[in-house]
């Protein structure tokens, strides 16, 4: 770390914000941005940290100022932008320098830029940051992947920056090129389903006419118990809080249509390519287009609705977030656990726990439980067949079950909870109706089965008088 010269370009939002993190650890730091206007006003901005900071108004002048060996963070918009950045810069660096992405990025461009850097000597190092402006600023979640040497080069720094969870740092090196950025979007398609779940038990409260001011209050109470975690504050916050302009709830003055910029749909694609299907995650995605089909606006004068009240118990609606949750973060893992076999990356989920334990937007009490069931290795490496997630499943699926049960019934829309609840009884049921479909393909295309008394026949009596 000593002789590394580092660099950071983009002072956005998350730019920003971890500069003044770096600079405030006591790490000297280069820094420029595509408008070289937001150097200078940066700079002002830190104000005493400025004596660590160096400003450039041009990102190639920024190179040349810095001795190699050179480590240039990017942390600018994923695509185009890093391609083209990358391209700027390349010919001005030498063997031994170091690019670090530190915006999210799909993990497959972040593979095929390490090879195509990797033949020029340069390292490509693909860094996941998670914890919004605030994380960035005083302790993210970092997730690196790339060179184990680059690790070795960067660690200091990283675990310096990253949050701490009782002492320990919440960085580390995950594995090769993609590993980094792999985890960091599963770690957002499980915040996306974690935020649509919290989303859809304030639908069924606000249905049985319970005011804002009370569900946050509710979920003020649950952020004390097993429910502990980052989005439940922040929703409890939320949800109490009054637009300034009409005194009226917060929420209410907000469109009610949810974007996305692609981590969510990036971890269902990926889950699907490797055979894996994460519904909870699958309906969180589905879920933020649904809000924001046009659609809607006309389906919700033409077609029939039903729209009852949902009015259970708190303890009911807590034990379906609870189930939700773990059923959540296991079929993320079992992602993780599929890409780790196929692009051999030997990920270690339960570091990967560990560094989600602070710092990182879906941070949680739980955290620490999913850690300690990967360390004692689950069966089938799968978190919910974990004794303790076996455990904690038994005693909430019923208050799953209810909630699915009666939003449906009401037509109140819960789709993660339904999501999660489907998986469930999936995977509880030894035989379920597969058979139905190989019996199906092999009607209309002579595709064949397996016997269940193992027989070598492989078609149905459908095909012997033909
Ligand atoms: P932001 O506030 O919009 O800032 C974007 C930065 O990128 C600005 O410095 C901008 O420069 C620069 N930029 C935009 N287009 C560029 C281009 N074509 N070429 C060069 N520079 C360009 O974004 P942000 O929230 O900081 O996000 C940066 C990265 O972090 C993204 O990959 C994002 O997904 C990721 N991330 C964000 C969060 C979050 O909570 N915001 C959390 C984790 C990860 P100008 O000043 O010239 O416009």
């Amino acid at each position: 770390m000593a002789d590394l010269s580092l660099g950071l370009y983009g002072l956005g939002t998350m730019g920003s914000a971890l500069a003044l993190n770096i600079a405030e650890k006591g790490f000297d730091l280069h820094v420029a941005n595509r408008s070289p206007d937001r150097v200078d006003e940066f700079l002002e901005e830190a104000a005493g940290l400025a004596e660590r900071l160096t400003g450039h108004h041009g990102l190639v002048a920024m190179i040349d100022a810095m001795n190699a060996p050179r480590a240039v963070i990017l942390m600018v918009p994923a695509g185009a932008a890093v391609d083209a950045t990358i391209e700027d810069i390349r010919h001005h660096l030498v063997p031994g320098d170091m690019i670090i992405d530190a915006g999210n990025a799909d993990f497959n461009e972040t593979r095929r830029r390490s090879a195509d850097l990797s033949a020029e000597g340069l390292t490509f190092v693909g860094m996941g940051v998670s914890g919004g402006e605030d994380g960035a600023r005083h302790g993210p979640s970092i997730m690196v992947g790339g060179p184990q040497t680059a690790w070795d080069q960067l660690q200091p720094m990283l675990e310096a920056i990253s949050a701490k969870h009782d002492g320990a740092p919440c960085a580390a090196w995950l594995g090769p090129d993609g590993a980094g950025h792999f985890v960091k979007t599963v770690h957002n398609g499980i915040e996306y389903a974690e935020m649509q779940m919290i989303a859809e038990i304030f639908g069924l409260e606000r249905s049985a006419g319970t005011s804002h001011a009370d569900i946050g209050a509710m979920f003020s109470r649950w952020n004390a118990g097993p429910l502990a975690s980052y989005l439940i504050e922040i929703t409890s916050i939320v949800l109490q809080a009054r637009d300034h302009l009409t005194g009226e709830p917060a929420v209410e003055a907000i469109v009610d249509k949810a974007g996305q910029k692609g981590t969510g749909r990036w971890t269902v694609i990926e889950a699907l390519k490797l055979g894996q299907s994460a519904s909870v995650i699958e309906a969180a995605v589905a879920g933020r287009g649904w809000s924001s089909d046009p659609v809607r606006a006309v389906a919700s004068g033409v077609l029939p609705r039903r729209a009852e009240a949902v009015d259970l118990p708190e303890t009911t609606l807590e034990a379906a977030l609870i189930a939700g949750r773990i059923i959540d973060h296991a079929q993320g893992f079992s992602i993780l656990s599929a890409a780790s076999e196929v692009f051999g990356w030997d990920l270690d989920l339960a570091r990967t726990a560990e560094i989600w334990r602070a710092g990182c937007i879906i941070r949680s009490a739980q955290l620490d439980a999913f850690a300690s069931a990967f360390r004692a290795g689950p069966p089938e490496g799968h978190l919910a067949l974990s004794p303790a997630m076996v455990a904690l499943l038994d005693q909430n699926v019923p208050g799953l079950r209810a909630v699915v049960a009666s939003a449906v019934t009401a037509g109140q829309p819960v789709p993660a909870l339904s999501g999660a609840l489907a998986w469930y009884d999936s995977m509880t049921k030894a035989r379920g109706t597969a058979a139905v479909i190989h019996g199906q393909r092999d009607y209309f295309g002579r595709h064949g089965f397996d016997r269940v008394d193992g027989g070598a026949d492989r078609h149905g009596p459908w095909w012997r008088d033909v």
